[in-house]
This record gives structure tokens, sequence and C-alpha cells, in this order.
């Protein structure tokens, strides 16, 4: 079993810039990147809001030069998964082994009753890592509509992630679901191939910057359904036709690709039952713009009246940074500053230990 000071779950902007700085603070940090490191700026184009960059930056491209920059000082960075988390007492006790015939990729499609089955299931082995501390930045995934045919039809014309799959939609009929920036962004990237994109959106306005709406109502390939829902995807192979509700209206569309981009949901079922999740299961700090969180951060003030390790967890020696925190922002910009925090806690906290 590998022994280390700290444990950094996750490689989005919050993992990697904890790793970062934990490095160069010589805490040697083992960072759990999973099997597709990167986190969910991979499946993003054009970065344009991230400072520094004048001309904006392809994601996956960041994301490689935020490993890069973790790697340089010394974080030593594992394509695995930790699978599963003991963390009622320090050392704290990870699994990071995928049990035998399990989907690489259920912690990204996978429902909460399977991601729980493969948790359980790993813990029936000894755990692989000790650490005195752990920084989760685990993330979040796309949150599904639950409507029929939906899930079955997952990669065969149903996808999350227009900027991943566009291009197998060259002079097809597709649909984005949303009204968000996830989902501007996925129209802008299919009116590059596809040969028509509706917008199917449930209110009569937008929640996406002003930017982004602006690009995709000025551009002639696309025609937005306001007030309207999604009620079933229909197909026996492939995506055939969508069924919609517009206006209390049933209609049927014919349909060749269904991107669904109706927000994120935070990856924690890993965390169940082991430190304080909000309702929606995002992870409660001393930090958290919440009742929960102004209740964690009163219990902890100094003696000048400011909360000790504002990003520590429920749990003494647990931090957490980016999108499993953050209900509200979601920006990399913001993650990354997370994670920058949760590293600076952690090295401080380690030291009175
Ligand atoms: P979001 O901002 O939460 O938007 C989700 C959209 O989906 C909303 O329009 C919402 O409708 C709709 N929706 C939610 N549940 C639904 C349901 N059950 N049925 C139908 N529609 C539903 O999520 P996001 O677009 O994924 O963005 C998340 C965060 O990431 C945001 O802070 C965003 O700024 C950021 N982001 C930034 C960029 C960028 O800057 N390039 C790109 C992507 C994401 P309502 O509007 O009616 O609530």
């Amino acid at each position: 079993m590998e022994a280390t000071q700290l444990v950094i779950i996750g490689s989005g902007p919050a993992g990697y810039t904890a790793g970062i700085y934990a490095a160069r603070a010589r805490l040697e940090p083992t960072l759990f990147a999973g099997i597709k490191s990167g986190g969910q700026l991979m499946y993003t184009s054009d970065v344009e809001n991230y400072p520094g960059f004048a001309e904006g930056i392809n994601g996956p491209q960041m994301m490689m030069t935020f490993r890069q920059q973790a790697e340089r000082f010394g974080t030593n960075v594992q394509d695995s998964y930790v699978v599963a988390a003991d963390l009622s007492q320090r050392p704290f006790k990870l699994w990071t082994q995928l049990p035998a015939g399990t989907n690489p990729e259920v912690f990204e499609v996978g429902s909460d009753e399977d991601i729980l089955a493969v948790v359980n299931q790993a813990k029936q082995q000894p755990p692989d890592v000790e650490a005195q501390a752990v920084i989760i930045s685990t993330g979040a995934v796309s949150i599904l509509l639950g409507v029929p045919g939906e899930r079955q039809l997952i990669g065969k014309g149903v996808s999350t992630c227009a900027v991943c799959d566009a291009a197998f939609f060259r002079d097809k009929v597709t649909y984005v679901i949303g009204g968000g920036d996830s989902a501007m962004e996925d129209t802008l990237a299919l009116t590059k191939f596809a040969k028509k994109v509706t917008v199917i959106h449930r209110r009569d306005q937008f929640r996406a910057s002003k930017i982004m709406q602006e690009r995709v109502l000025n551009n002639d390939k696309v025609k937005v359904m306001w007030n309207s829902s999604l009620k079933e995807v229909i197909g026996a192979d492939h995506v055939e036709k969508i069924k919609v509700e517009q206006d209390g209206q049933l209609q049927e569309l014919p349909a060749d690709g269904v991107f669904i981009a109706i927000g994120h949901k935070p990856v924690t079922q890993l965390l169940r039952d082991q430190l304080q999740l909000d309702d929606h299961g995002y992870v409660i700090t001393r930090d958290s713009f919440s009742q929960l969180g102004l209740e964690l951060a009163r219990q902890h003030l100094d003696d000048h009246g400011l909360v000790k390790f504002p990003s520590m967890t429920s749990v003494p020696g647990v931090f957490a940074a980016g999108d499993v925190v953050d209900v509200r922002y979601k920006q990399a910009v913001t993650a990354a500053g997370q994670g920058c925090m949760a590293a600076i806690d952690a090295e401080r906290w380690l030291e009175l230990q």
C-alpha cells in the first residue's frame, strides 16, 4: 500500500492547481486524474474567458498545460480513479482499482446505483493508498433528462458533448436541449457540421451569457423552440425521431442527433456517508455559499473572527475545491482559485498536526 501526505482526487482546473501549489510546498502530492484526465474542459472547444490567453485557448490543450505545470513541480499524476474512500479516521484510506468487469466510464455515464455498487465492491479489497490529507476536486458530470429512450440511445445519436461528437452529424438534423452556456456552446459546435440545429428550451429566454446568446441567435442555421420540452427519444438502433411538447401540444419531429445540455451534477457518490453533502450532492466546506456552509464556518472561527481553513469539509484533513463544491459560478478560473486555496489550507493544516 502506498502512503502519502496528500492525495488530490480529480484533474480539472481545481485539482491541477492544487497539485501545482502542493508540489511547490514540497508535499509530494499524488493526484488521481481518472482514466480521462482533464475534467469538463476536455469537452470544450475554445476557452475565451480564462485570463492570460488573449486569443483564447482550446480546452484540452489548456488542461494538458495545467497537467505539465503540476508535474513539473513534482505532482505524481496517476491516470486512475479513486474508486472508494474511507474518511472515518486518519490516515484516510483510498481504493484505486476498478473491480474486474466494471465499465471504465462508470463515473461519467453510470447511474447513482451503478456507481454505489462499484464503490461497495471495491471496498471488499484492502485499500491501495493511505493519505494524511485529501483534496476532493472530482468536479461534475452532465445531467440527463430521464425521458424514455435517452439513456438507451447514448452514443447512438444522443450525446452530452457536441464539442466531442458534432463532426459525426455532418448534414444531419440535430437538437440541443437547454438554455445555458453549455447549450449555446453545443449549438455553435453543431452549426459547423449539421444541416439544421434546433435549440429546445423550456422557457422564453436563455440563461446563457449574453455574448453566447447573441452568437446563437444570429446564426442562420439555428432555430429555437421556446417553451418546449423533450418528452421522448425514439429509435431502434439510433435516434430517428423525438417527441416534443410546445405550449401544451405534443409533436413528433424527425431527428438524427439529440444533445443534452441541461447542466451538471457533482461527482460525490463515492463520498456519500463519508462527509457532509447538500441535498444535491455538493460537498459542503466552510466556504460554501449556503446556509450549511455558513453554519460550518461559524463553528470554526479563530480569535480574530476569521474562518479557519475555509476549504475544509466537515471532516478535518479533507478539503474540497471546484465544481464539486461550487453551486454557483462553475468557471475554470474560480475552480483554479479554489484549488489554490485548498492546497494552501492543506499545507498549513498538515504543519499543525
Ligand atoms: P446551467 O447554466 O445550469 O444551464 C442549464 C440549462 O438547462 C438552463 O437553461 C436550464 O433551464 C436548463 N434545464 C435544467 N434542467 C432542465 C430540465 N430538467 N429540463 C429542461 N431544461 C433544463 O448549466 P450549463 O449550461 O451546463 O453551465 C454550467 C456553468 O458552466 C455555468 O456557470 C456556465 O456559465 C459555465 N459554462 C461556461 C462556458 C463558457 O464560458 N464557455 C461554457 C459552458 C458552461 P432554465 O434556464 O429554465 O433554468
